[in-house]
C-alpha cells in the first residue's frame, strides 16, 4: 500500500493485493486479506506529486496501454445481464476496449467495501467487440450466520454488479498494474519466445485470463503449437465456466487438454461429521467421501477429485524447464498455497516453488 503526498494533500492508493484503502483506524490486516497483507510501515513509499490541477485545466487523461479506458475512473453504460449458471452472469457494457492480452480492468463500487468506503476489484474481459465488451462475474452469496466461524459475507463488488440494471453506469479504469505479461506470439520481448509448453492453473472465475490467452494461442491468426494443460479448479461440476467452449477446443485442438479438479482444499481429509459419537477417532468409521453432482459428464482421464495441490500439479503439469511457463489465477488463497501472495515474486515455501519451478517460469495474473 502507497501514500502518495502532495503538498498538505495526502492522496491515498489501494493495497495493490486486497484493493482496500489504507483508512486510518483500519486494522493492518484486512478482513478480506488477513493473511497476506503487509503493514503500513513495510510498504509506505512517500513520493511528492505536483499539486492537483485546478478546476479550469481539464486534467489529460493518461491510457496504460492501448486499452481506451484511461488510469482515471470512467463510468461505462451497462447494455445487459445474460444469466450465466446458477451463480455466474455475463455483463455486456458500451465501449470499444482494445484491451492487450492477458490485461485487467478494475471496476469501482461505491460506499460497498467490507467496513466502509469504496470497493475495488479486478475483472478480465472475456470477449471484446466492436462497441461493446463482456465480464463474466459470479457471484459471491453470504455464506453462513453472522457471528459463527464459518460466516462469509456477501461479495463486495460481485454484490453491486448483481444488483445493477441494464443503463447503469460502472466506473472502470486500466492502469499499468493492470498490464499482466501478455502472452501472445505478436508480442515480442516478454520472455515467452521458445516457450513450448504451458501449464495453466485457474481456480473459479481465474479461468478468464486463460481464456483470453487460449483464444491467442487456438484461435490466433498466426498458428501456435505450444502445449497447453489447463488444470482448472471448481467446487462443484456445476461451477464449472465455459466448459462448453473447452470441450469444443479440446476436441478440435490436439495441443490443448484441461484437467478438472472438484472439491475444496478439504477433500480428501478425513473429518468428523457432527452425529459421529464420541469415541469415534481419525480414520473416521463414519465418514462417507461423496461423489460430486454430475461427476460422471466429466471424462475419467480428464478429473481429479481434488483442489489443485502439489500433487496433482507434479502429476499433470509440464515438469520445470526453461521453454515452459506455468499461469496462475485465482482467489488469493489459490496464490498463498501455490505459488505466494499474488504481486510478490514465486515463493520458495509454495507447491510450485517446491517442485522446482522458477521465478521466469511463473507468471502470476
Ligand atoms: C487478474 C484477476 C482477474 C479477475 N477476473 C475476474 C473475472 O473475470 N470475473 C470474476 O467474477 N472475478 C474475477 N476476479 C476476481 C475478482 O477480482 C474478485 O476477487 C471477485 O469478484 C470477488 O470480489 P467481491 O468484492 O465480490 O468479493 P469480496 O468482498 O472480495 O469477498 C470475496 C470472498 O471473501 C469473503 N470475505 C470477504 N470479507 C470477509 C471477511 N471479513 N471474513 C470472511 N470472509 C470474507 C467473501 O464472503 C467472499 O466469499 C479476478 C481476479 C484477478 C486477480
Amino acid at each position: 500500500m502507497s501514500s502518495l503526498v502532495s503538498g498538505s494533500n495526502v492522496y491515498v492508493v489501494r493495497c495493490p493485493i486486497c484493493y482496500q484503502l489504507n483508512t486510518p483506524g483500519l486494522p493492518k490486516k484486512h478482513p478480506a486479506c488477513a493473511m497476506y497483507h503487509k503493514s503500513t510501515e513495510e510498504t509506505t513509499v512517500t513520493t511528492t506529486l505536483p499539486p492537483p490541477p485546478s478546476s479550469a485545466t481539464a486534467p489529460t487523461p493518461e491510457f496504460a496501454s492501448s486499452c481506451s479506458l484511461s488510469t482515471s475512473w470512467t463510468p461505462v453504460s451497462l447494455k445487459r445481464v445474460t444469466p450465466y449458471n446458477h451463480d455466474t452472469s455475463i455483463f455486456t457494457f458500451s465501449l470499444s476496449l482494445n484491451l492487450p492480452t492477458c490485461a485487467c480492468l478494475l471496476v469501482r463500487a461505491p460506499d460497498c467495501e467490507h467496513g466502509g468506503g469504496e470497493a475495488v476489484r479486478p475483472y478480465t474481459p472475456i470477449a471484446e467487440r466492436e462497441g461493446e465488451f463482456d465480464l463474466l462475474i459470479k457471484s459471491y452469496k453470504q455464506w453462513g450466520e453472522v457471528g459463527q466461524r464459518n460466516f462469509r459475507p456477501p461479495g463486495a463488488v460481485s454484490s453491486y454488479m448483481f444488483g445493477l440494471r441494464a443503463g447503469a453506469k460502472v466506473d472502470f479504469k486500466h492502469i499499468k498494474f493492470n498490464l499482466k505479461i501478455p502472452y501472445n506470439l505478436s508480442h515480442k520481448g516478454y520472455g515467452f519466445e521458445g516457450v513450448k509448453t504451458i501449464t495453466m492453473i485457474a481456480v473459479g472465475v481465474g479461468i478468464a485470463p486463460m481464456i483470453q490467452t487460449l483464444n491467442s494461442i487456438l484461435e490466433g491468426e498466426t498458428e501456435d503449437i505450444t502445449q497447453v494443460v489447463l488444470m482448472l479448479g471448481n467446487r462443484s461440476v456445476k461451477d464449472i465456466i465455459l466448459k462448453e467452449k473447452l470441450d469444443a477446443w479440446e476436441s478440435t485442438k490436439s495441443n490443448f487438454k484441461v484437467i478438472h479438479h472438484v472439491g475444496t482444499r478439504y477433500a480428501g481429509i478425513v473429518s468428523h461429521k457432527n452425529t459421529c459419537p464420541k469415541s469415534c477417532r481419525a480414520p473416521c468409521k463414519f465418514w462417507v467421501s461423496q461423489v460430486p453432482e454430475r461427476w460422471s459428464e466429466l471424462a475419467e482421464d480428464r478429473r481429479e477429485r481434488t483442489w489443485i495441490n502439489q500433487t496433482s500439479i507434479e502429476k499433470y503439469a509440464f515438469k520445470p524447464s526453461g521453454d515452459t511457463r506455468v499461469f496462475v489465477c485465482g482467489l488469493p488463497s489459490v496464490y498463498e498455497a501455490l505459488c505466494g501472495v499474488r504481486g510478490t515474486p514465486l515463493s520458495a515455501d509454495s507447491a510450485l516453488g517446491r517442485l522446482g519451478y522458477d521465478e521466469k517460469a511463473v507468471v502470476k495474473f
